[in-house]
């Protein structure tokens, strides 16, 4: 339906249609109406209005009944020659009430055009084709009877005229509505779509030419033939090629031809009188049109079907493919989805398997059947599945999986298979039985994985385990043993399961129970590998509650179950005797060592003491000569002292070199230190005053004293240490010379140095300078350099020398802080 494309309103495209409706139903009254003025044999103006209601609206209707007033009051008032004058009054009452019956034709025929015949769109199907010619009939009923009764009644037509004056009126209406109608609503409602121009022109110049020559031209051969029938092959060709559009025109060139040649008094209808001509060019044109607009609906019709067809076979291919193009996407999407499963199974060596029990089919994985070791795809049945079976366990996965099917539920069996090359593999069989509401399995499917290189590990972390030679004990969080190895069995005396029965604190000696369970606690709050007890005498407790010592270190385990501590225990009695032989050997070793010291020195004093002994032996055999030499003589006693001084001289002389061998052996030998606390810059200066106040040669001695944190020392020990230093130096300087005395702290130590600028220690006598009793000089002991060195040792110290041909200077370097140990702990007896 064509909505009214008027934009002025109701009123204004109202006053327009009045026009153009005054204008050719006046011109149609001049032209044609013979037998009474008001009424036209040809009234286009009915097609016109109809026209106009159907595409812009019911609602244009005063248009109409303007527009007829109009015309029929003008006609009226201005009658043809020979009629009567009408007042203006029966007139203008007389053109009303036409005009009110060509209302009433144009609204009724524009309602049904609208509702049944397809509106603006009229014609599009034979039945609303059908629709539209019923209304151009029925419709001018309406007008026609309107109209006569009023020209009767108002005494402008005669009552005997009433049947002609109806049946010019409705013809009249019916060839306007057929002719002009269809004609202004095809092309005011859309444009034509004309695909071939020439053939358009062609059709339509045809048709001209026929009509023109039928109707018009009056050859002297044709004249008058009835010929009329001639028109229809042109008709129909048009609409059928042309549709409504086309066939509207070719129909009004006809039409427009044909009335000419009429009004004109020639063609086919010129042989009867005027009027009657009219009459039956109206039919004529009437059937035409008809004619016309059925065939172009019934071709529009069709060629709408073979679109629509058209289209749906269209859509249709266009669904096919659609379709087929998602079925390939979803097989392209399941066959990756296959090659995804297919590839895990694969990584994780899980193959798996479905049973359809009512159609005992069996379907297997590739995976599966690469761990069976059968080629992917061939035949499988349950006998040919526990062939494949380790002979040993054949009947127990036969049992379970019994079981399953006969109970329904999940399943899981380890167990070996032999592949058809022979190898075995160890395998985890999972399934699970799929029952109907009637409690039929209908289905079973599984899976089994690979765990042959997890067994093959797992074998060998036991074989290792078991070989070796520590005990290994695994205990929960809550200190339950849960694995533990041979070497366990035999280190604590228990058999296997009595130890997976105890706890960890079984293990250790009753005393400590209760502190372990502590310990425990702590290693579990914060797990690291360590070992246990250290500084401590790890002892464990055997079976029959003998101890035996160990040695243990921990390591945490992460499992399954949770956190886990994996023990080591070393049974360490074979190393604990070894290491009280390697002491008591040592023990022996240093006995016979000092043993040997002892020999040396008993050597050494008897060497050293012998000589004095001997002057003092002739010494005192000389004094014992002179007196028995005066005594045989008589001499006064007196008169012997002069001959005995010298030899008594030498016998006091070889007591005091004895004394001072055994004052430096006891030095040597002393126990132990009386240390105490003290300033050892003091103690230094001290000594150095005594050897100044002693010294018989010309050393000088320079010091340099820094001040030391106080410290325990044996002060007269360390004054001797110092005042043996200094008699080596001045002894290295001849008895003269300069020597530096220098104390201070060093390198967290306290540091005494003594130097001087003798001739050093030439290298043979360095390897000995140490050892006692050796002494280069007539008069040395060669104990003062050993003795210093026990004694300075025995603090915890060290003396050391460095020596060149300009000098020697000896280091005695003593810690700040005492050394461990109980005070006044000094050095062993001398040997
Ligand atoms: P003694 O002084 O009784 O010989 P020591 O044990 O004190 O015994 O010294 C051993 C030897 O070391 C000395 O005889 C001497 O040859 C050498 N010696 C010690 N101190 C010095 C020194 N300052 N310069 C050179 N030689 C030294």
């Amino acid at each position: 339906m064509v909505k009214a494309p008027l934009r002025l309103g109701t009123p204004l495209a109202s006053l327009a249609l009045a026009v153009v409706y005054a204008a050719a139903a006046y011109g149609s009254l001049r032209l044609f109406a013979l037998v009474n003025a008001q009424a036209s044999p040809v009234w286009p103006p009915t097609g016109i209005a109809i026209a106009a209601l159907v595409l812009w609206g019911i609602r244009l209707w005063p248009g109409v009944l303007a527009g007829a007033f109009v015309a029929n009051l003008l006609v009226a008032l201005d009658p043809l020659p020979g009629a009567t004058q009408a007042s203006l009054a029966t007139a203008a009452l007389s053109s009303l009430a036409i005009a009110g019956g060509n209302v009433i034709e144009a609204v009724a025929a524009a309602a049904i055009v609208r509702s049944k015949g397809g509106g603006g769109a009229c014609c599009r199907s034979a039945t609303a084709a059908a629709w539209f010619i019923a209304a151009a009939l029925l419709a001018p009923v309406a007008s026609a009877s309107v109209g006569a009764a009023t020209l009767v009644a108002a005494g402008q037509a005669a009552a005997a005229e009433a049947g002609t004056v109806w049946l010019t009126w409705w013809l009249g209406d019916v060839g306007g509505a057929l002719v002009v109608a269809p004609f202004a609503i095809a092309w005011m409602a859309a444009p034509p779509r004309i695909i071939r121009a020439t053939e358009w022109l062609g059709i339509q110049a045809a048709a001209a030419t026929a009509a023109v020559l039928v109707f018009v031209a009056d050859l002297e051969v044709l004249r008058n033939a009835p010929l009329s029938f001639l028109l229809l092959p042109f008709v129909a060709w048009s609409a059928m090629r042309l549709q409504l559009h086309g066939v509207a025109v070719t129909v009004a060139l006809v039409a427009v031809a044909a009335t000419a040649g009429t009004v004109a008094r020639v063609g086919p209808f010129a042989v009867l009188p005027p009027h009657a001509a009219l009459l039956a060019l109206q039919a004529y044109l009437a059937v035409v049109a008809s004619t016309g607009i059925l065939l172009a609906s019934t071709s529009a019709e069709n060629r709408h079907t073979q679109a629509e067809l058209k289209g749906e076979r269209t859509e249709l291919e266009r669904r096919v493919l659609e379709r087929t193009l998602a079925i390939a996407a979803k097989q392209a999407e399941v066959e990756f989805a296959r090659k995804g499963l297919e590839e895990a199974q694969a990584m994780a060596h899980l193959g798996s398997w479905t049973w359809d029990v009512p159609q005992n089919k069996v379907e297997w994985s590739a995976e599966l059947c690469r761990i069976y070791g059968v080629p992917p795809g061939s035949e499988r049945s349950y006998d040919g599945y526990l062939a494949l079976l380790h002979p040993d366990d054949r009947a127990a996965v036969d049992a379970t999986v019994r079981r399953a099917f006969a109970t329904g539920g999940p399943f899981e069996v380890r167990h070996r298979i032999v592949r058809p090359d022979g190898t075995t593999r160890w395998v985890i069989g999972n399934g699970r039985a799929e029952q109907d509401a009637a409690g039929k399995v209908v289905r079973m499917s599984g899976t089994a994985l690979d765990v042959t290189e997890l067994r093959t590990t797992e074998e060998r972390f036991r074989t290792l385990l078991e070989a070796s030679p520590d005990a290994y004990v695994v205990a929960d969080a809550a200190g339950r043993i849960v694995l533990a190895n041979r070497q366990a069995e035999r280190l604590f005396g228990y058999e296997r399961d009595e130890l997976l029965r105890l706890a960890v604190e079984d293990l250790v000696p009753e005393a400590l129970r209760q502190r372990h369970v502590g310990h425990r606690a702590h290693f579990m709050a914060a797990p690291s590998v360590r070992p246990m007890g250290i500084g401590m005498d790890l002892r464990a407790r055997r079976k029959d509650g003998s101890e035996v010592p160990v040695e243990i270190s921990l390591s945490p385990l992460a499992t399954a179950d949770g956190m886990q501590v994996f023990a080591a225990v070393r049974d360490i009695t074979d190393r604990k005797r070894a290491e009280a032989e390697v002491a008591e050997t040592r023990r022996l070793a240093a006995a016979n060592e000092k043993l040997a010291a002892l020999g040396t020195l008993v050597a050494g004093v008897g060497h050293e003491v012998r000589t004095p002994l001997t002057y003092i032996a002739t010494n005192a055999a000389l004094v014992r000569l002179r007196i028995e030499k005066a005594a045989a003589t008589g001499a006064p006693a007196a008169g012997i002292l002069p001959e005995v001084e010298r030899p008594l001289a030498s016998i006091r002389e070889g007591v005091g070199r004895i004394d001072r061998i055994v004052q430096q052996m006891r030095q040597f030998a002393k126990a132990e230190l009386k240390a105490e606390v003290g300033s050892l810059e003091e103690a230094v200066a001290g000594a150095l005053e005594l050897w100044r106040a002693t010294h018989r040669g010309g050393t000088e001695v320079e010091a340099t004293l820094q001040p030391l944190p106080r410290m325990r020392f044996d002060k007269g020990q360390v004054q001797q240490v110092l005042i043996n230093l200094l008699n080596n130096a001045s002894e290295a300087m001849g008895g003269g010379g300069r020597a530096t005395v220098r104390v201070g702290p060093d390198r967290g130590q306290a540091l005494v140095e003594v130097a001087d600028h003798g001739p050093g220690i030439p290298p043979d006598v360095q390897r000995r300078v140490w050892d006692p009793f050796f002494t280069t000089k007539p008069e040395g002991t060669g104990l003062g350099l050993s003795v210093s060195r026990r004694i300075v040792e025995a603090h915890g110290g060290s003396l050391a020398y460095e020596t060149s041909s300009r000098g020697t200077t000896f280091r005695v370097r003593l810690p700040l802080e005492p050394p461990a140990g109980p005070p006044g702990s000094g050095p062993e007896g001398a040997a």
